[in-house]
């Protein structure tokens, strides 16, 4: 480390906690030691120092020692030129740096206003607040830790290298336009980028607003404030991966830090003027192995050009080579991902939008919408089917009928996607697979928002995609890119033909239709029992190292992204991959679901931690989970029953926990009889805890499920032998305590209660 940083990180390391100890006696005096210090929607308490130090922070009190340790670790600051300290006492600057952000970001957050869920405003900071700012895809601010929920659901994107890593970028770009560029190349790659601090007064997170581009969870650019402290959030994220998906706990310090070392692919962009304390942050982000790229000259690290030195790249931005500033922001882009070694896989797909995985979730406003394909006013439906290599022409797209130019703005259109594939490997079983994901790939283009499936769908164009050039025949050459790059191992030809013909379309409408019912009917007779081999998927093992879900016919993956069929292909494409078949082998139990091939499975594959599953029990022997899960499903004792909370609901259940705190029990790859991680397609399933009486031990359920899944629910009611049922389960607007539940339930002669006794 050179003496210039070292000395600054240790001088602005003095200052931060300095100022944390004024800050906490303060508030020690004015609240009370037993004042509740926490961050909003999370079960980490301050994560940060919760991973780093083991210790639970509850109470302004319990800042004390926090401070203190803090402390402890200043060594002191340099003061002349003979002195260069060692590497380990930036490193331990680095960290007071963070302990001391951390509890200033706590404090902060006692004299602002309650924390409000989804909305961490607080008015005492200095950080942004404009009103007219949706920020977070909540409709509401961020300026606070990011939710474990939302945590949760990027852990996918995370482990399937969707998601290839995250970015923080401290300060303010040289204009507008280069902090757009910047988040836009990020953006491209998937990399999640999270922004804090400014450079007198301005920040990043002002540019992008003026520019109008939209910050959020969505678009994977999470505005945390506009000052340098807020960036500790993002190290916050970073340890509680480790805690969430490692199965870490805290205090486990060098584990944590060499996990984000070696599975987090992160990097600090420092832009603009580079202070104290954004020395002594970013010496906080060195000890996570995350390096930082400054785009000013750092002295003492020459400035010319590329030069790295230990953990530190100085690229000033204006001798960056280049013909223009648009440039010069791509290679800073560029270098920063390789500094890092981000592992970016991204399919080049010629349309003339921004396309990645970052805009998936981007939303198309009426006001913005050229016009609109399916949804109230017109119909859209999309089928891929396979046929003849002979029969299909590579790359073709064709536009039968007329193209939107007539439609008014703001109109509606009805359109449909024929997709046909050709390929050896490609199976009739794989169809349904492939068209699940037309919905993805064309969600991913800038300006198109994409919704349903099959002949539900709903596709928005934006006024921008179509000033840019997007046409229809984009559409084609979308699925045409995609599924060549994603499916290329069991797809050799792709054609597709786009019909906005009324006719055309009614007659086509009928052709899919067919398929879809026959599809049903072939997934409906895919039985557990009807097959020799399960499939396992490993995927989040990269996150959650001794995880493996087991996915048969009758119970898919807890993130509810993959099912057995899903895994057969997935194993086609890639046949070392982490969908592997799994020999059913020897039956040794039918009701709890316990074969010697899943045995044998899940112990090579949890390295011995789990030796059995009973793929049909909650109480014995359940399948583990990593953190992704849709729902979770939980014993009620007094209830003799099972409540299930779903990932969208925040209330209170009957446990007395919320789903975050009750991930926190059920994540980790650990087997917790009695708790279970489960994707939400289980639940209808006539496999469900089998074992355990099946669908009708739910005793409460999020109403968010209830509603989403209402006629699937309905169904496997009257399946069971009890049309009634699904009105005699409770949910949060019913109960969010035992008693309230049981007062129900008895009250409704839900069947549970006269079931035999679960313990
Ligand atoms: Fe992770 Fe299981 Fe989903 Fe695979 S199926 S991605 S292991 S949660
Ligand atoms: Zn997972």
């Amino acid at each position: 480390m050179s003496r210039y940083i070292a000395t600054r990180a240790i001088r602005g390391a003095h200052s931060v906690v300095n100022e944390a100890e004024a800050l906490l006696k303060k508030a020690l005096a004015e609240k009370g030691p037993e004042t509740p210090a926490a961050f909003p929607n999370t079960a980490y308490h301050l994560p940060l120092i919760l991973g780093m130090t083991g210790r639970e922070v509850d109470t302004i009190g319990d800042l004390v020692p926090i401070i203190e340790q803090a402390r402890g670790l200043l060594h002191p600051v340099p003061r002349d030129r003979r002195w260069t300290p060692y590497l380990g006492e930036t490193l331990d600057a680095g960290m007071a740096t963070l302990l001391a952000e951390e509890a200033i970001e706590a404090v902060r957050f006692v004299y602002g206003e309650e924390p409000q869920p989804f909305s961490g405003v607080n008015l005492q900071r200095d950080s942004f607040t404009s009103p007219d700012m949706a920020t977070n895809g909540h409709d509401g601010h961020l300026n606070g830790p990011i939710d474990d929920i939302q945590l949760r659901s990027w852990g996918i994107q995370l482990v399937d290298g969707r998601m290839p890593g995250f970015a923080a970028i401290v300060g303010c770009a040289k204009s507008n336009e280069v902090a757009v560029k910047i988040v836009r190349e990020l953006q491209r790659r998937n990399i999640l980028t999270f922004l804090s601090g400014n450079c007198n007064g301005r920040s990043i997170i002002h540019q992008l607003q003026e520019e109008g581009v939209e910050m959020g969870y969505d678009t994977y650019i999470v505005p945390f404030g506009t000052d340098t402290i807020s960036a500790i959030y993002a190290l916050g994220f970073a340890v509680r991966s480790a805690l969430t998906f490692g199965g870490l706990k805290g205090g486990q310090t060098r584990e944590i830090l060499l996990y984000n070392k070696n599975r987090v692919y992160a990097f600090v962009l420092a832009l603009g003027e580079v202070d104290d304390l954004k020395y002594a942050t970013a010496a906080g982000a060195i000890n996570f192995g995350f390096p930082v790229i400054a785009d000013t000259v750092i002295p003492e690290i020459l400035p010319t050009g590329v030069t790295t030195y230990e953990h530190v790249v100085s690229m000033p931005f204006n001798a960056i080579e280049g013909a223009n500033d648009m440039e010069r922001a791509e290679k800073l882009v560029q270098k920063a991902i390789e500094v890092r070694g981000v592992k970016v896989r991204i399919a080049e797909v010629p349309v003339p939008v921004p396309y990645g995985s970052a805009f998936e979730g981007e939303r198309v406003r009426k006001a913005d919408m050229r016009l609109e394909f399916g949804g109230k006013y017109s119909r859209a439906f999309e089928y891929l089917y396979m046929t003849d290599l002979g029969a299909v022409d590579d790359g073709k797209v064709t536009i039968i009928g007329p193209d939107f130019e007539e439609i008014p703005v703001g109109g509606a259109m009805d359109l449909g996607i024929v997709v046909e594939v050709a390929g050896r490997k490609m199976q009739k079983d794989f169809e349904p697979v492939l068209e699940r994901q037309i919905h993805y790939f064309i969600n991913a283009a800038s300006g198109l928002q994409h919704v349903g499936q099959r002949d539900i769908a709903w596709i928005r164009l934006s006024k921008t995609a179509v000033e840019k050039g997007f046409r229809l025949e984009h559409l084609g050459k979308i699925l045409h890119a995609r599924l060549h790059a994603d499916f290329g191992a069991i797809v050799d030809k792709v054609q597709v033909k786009i019909y906005t013909d009324k006719t055309k379309i009614e007659k086509w409408l009928d052709t899919a239709r067919q398929a879809y019912d026959e599809r049903n009917r072939r997934l409906a007779d895919l039985t557990d029992e009807a097959v020799t081999d399960f499939y396992s998927c490993t995927l989040c093992q990269s996150f959650a190292p001794n995880h493996v879900c087991l996915v048969t016919p009758e119970r898919l993956g807890l993130c509810g992204a993959y099912n057995w069929l899903d895994c057969k292909a997935s194993y086609q494409i890639n046949p070392t991959g982490p969908n592997q078949p799994i020999v059913k082998g020897r039956l040794l139990n039918d009701d709890k679901g316990y074969w010697t091939g899943t045995n044998e499975f899940v112990q090579t594959a949890s390295h011995q931690l789990v030796q059995e599953v009973a793929i049909y029990s909650i109480m014995e022997n359940p399948m583990t989970a990593c953190g992704c899960f849709e729902c979770i499903a939980m014993v009620i004792p007094e209830a003799n029953g099972i409540m299930v909370v779903s990932r969208e609901d925040p209330s209170m259940t009957p446990a007395g926990m919320t789903f975050s705190t009750l991930a926190g029990l059920a994540g980790g790859g650990l087997q917790t009889p009695g708790i279970m991680g489960v994707g939400k397609f289980y639940l209808l399933s006539p496999k469900f805890i089998k074992s355990d009486g099946g669908f009708k031990r739910v005793v409460w359920m999020s109403s968010f499920l209830k509603e989403s899944m209402a006629d699937e629910l309905r169904a496997v009611a009257a399946r069971e032998g009890d049309p009634d049922l699904i009105d005699k389960i409770a949910d949060e607007r019913i109960a969010t305590d035992v008693e309230a539940l049981v007062a129900f339930l008895t009250e409704k002669e839900h069947p549970a209660l006269s079931m035999p006794a679960l313990f």
